[in-house]
């Protein structure tokens, strides 16, 4: 490896490592940290195709990440003779003020403290990552990569919500975007697989996870995103509502006397297509569709019509794509929603090549079709490993 760099991805009670080059992007260790903090904590490490499984108690992240330097020791090569360049943590909100990855000291962790606000289920659980890290591993820089900073060039007319002015000035209401790193690398990719530089095509990205988001990218850079200030809003999620008319939340108030931390929970954790379909698991969705059950069969056409009017608005945002690329979990694994989302667009270019869809591509679409339909599996730790080691080239 030439440019090792160990990327943690802290949770609020789990921390997902990989061990990375940041020039090649791959990965040779990985491994999962969860139920931090309570009695059953486990362990989870893979490397060379072996699976190490640990359960202990990690009373708390500085236990979590001495148990992953341990996994190293008794599999594979030592973090400590691994050539480390860095410690690269994934940050959930940068606000305007992170727009590139940054080395962290003191200061900037007291600004990505003070991001929390707009963050509140992220950003202190990142942070905790950081600090823990920081005194493990105390001679090797530590890098922040953020979620949002991708957006960064998203323009005005996209950015700005029409609310009142001392909204956006005092408060930072805006729309920032997320899952940055997975739109950045998908479109580069997708770029690379017409041949092309990024800076010659326009792509759309839809990135479908438990999250899900979808970017216009305008040769490189992203101009428009569906997630917000926060990522509730946009496309229908495992668990989140995206876009409803705000007005609801108020209704629900005033019917209910609800208070807004549990509105808060109720559109961030109990919608979406749980709500829809007493399930969040896109898999178990499909699979109850396929049985049969209606609330399941309408929840996924909901679920794609949104995906659906967002690629047809950010085609029109564009003035034109030559790409859409999915990616995440539903994205590069169900033929199923893609098929469905990109239904009755053949008038707005796309011609799906049903053959290829099911076969998982990665190209989806008939050699005709003017926009190139993609499945790239996502690589976030992988971007993010390759920004640490050009921040520390650089
Ligand atoms: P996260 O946002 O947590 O990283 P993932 O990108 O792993 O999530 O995506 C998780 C989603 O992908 C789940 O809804 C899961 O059901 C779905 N998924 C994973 N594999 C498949 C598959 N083979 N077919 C359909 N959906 C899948």
């Amino acid at each position: 490896m030439s440019a090792p760099v160990l990327v943690i991805n802290s949770g609020s009670s789990s921390i997902k490592y990989q061990l990375v080059d940041g020039e090649t992007m791959e990965a040779s260790a990985t491994g999962l940290i969860e139920r931090i903090g309570l009695s059953d904590s486990v362990l989870t490490h893979r490397h060379a195709g072996e699976k190490a499984v640990r359960e202990d108690r990690f009373a708390d992240y500085g236990e979590g990440l001495e148990a992953m330097v341990a996994a190293f020791e008794e599999h594979g090569t030592p973090l400590a003779d691994a050539g480390l360049i860095a410690v690269a943590h994934r940050v959930v909100h940068g606000g305007e003020r992170f727009v590139q990855p940054v080395v962290v000291d003191d200061e900037v962790e007291r600004a990505i403290d003070g991001l929390s606000a707009l963050a509140p289920l992220h950003n202190p659980a990142n942070l905790e990552g950081i600090r823990t890290a920081r005194k493990l591993f105390p001679k090797l820089p530590q890098v922040a990569v953020f979620d949002t900073a991708f957006h960064a060039t998203v323009p005005e007319r996209a950015h700005l919500y029409a609310v009142p002015s001392e909204w956006r000035e005092e408060h930072g209401v805006r729309r920032y975007g997320f899952h940055g790193t997975s739109h950045a690398y998908v479109s580069r990719r997708a770029a690379e697989l017409l041949g092309k530089s990024p800076k010659e095509v326009n792509v759309i990205v839809a990135h479908l996870g438990n999250g899900a988001s979808v970017t216009a990218v305008e040769r490189g850079r992203s101009i428009d995103t569906s997630m917000g200030l926060t990522p509730l809003e946009g496309l229908v999620m495992g668990t989140r509502s995206g876009d409803i008319d705000p007005a609801i939340v108020f209704h629900m108030h005033r019917q209910t006397g609800a208070s807004f931390a549990d509105l808060d929970a109720a559109l961030n954790k109990r919608s979406g297509m749980l709500a829809l379909s007493g399930h969040g698991d896109n898999r178990e969705i499909e699979k109850a569709a396929a049985a049969g059950d209606r609330a399941a069969q309408v929840a996924l056409e909901i679920y794609c019509y949104r995906i659906r009017k967002y690629i047809g608005s950010y085609i029109a945002a564009l003035g034109g794509a030559d790409a859409i690329a999915f990616t995440a979990g539903i994205g590069e694994n169900s033929a199923e929603v893609r098929a469905r989302a990109l239904s009755s667009l053949v008038a707005l270019g796309v011609d799906l090549d049903e053959a290829a869809n099911a076969a998982g591509g990665p190209v989806i679409s008939t050699p005709q079709s003017p926009i190139t339909v993609m499945v790239i599996p996502t690589n976030e730790e992988g971007e993010i490993a390759s920004q640490t080691a050009a921040l520390l080239r650089s």
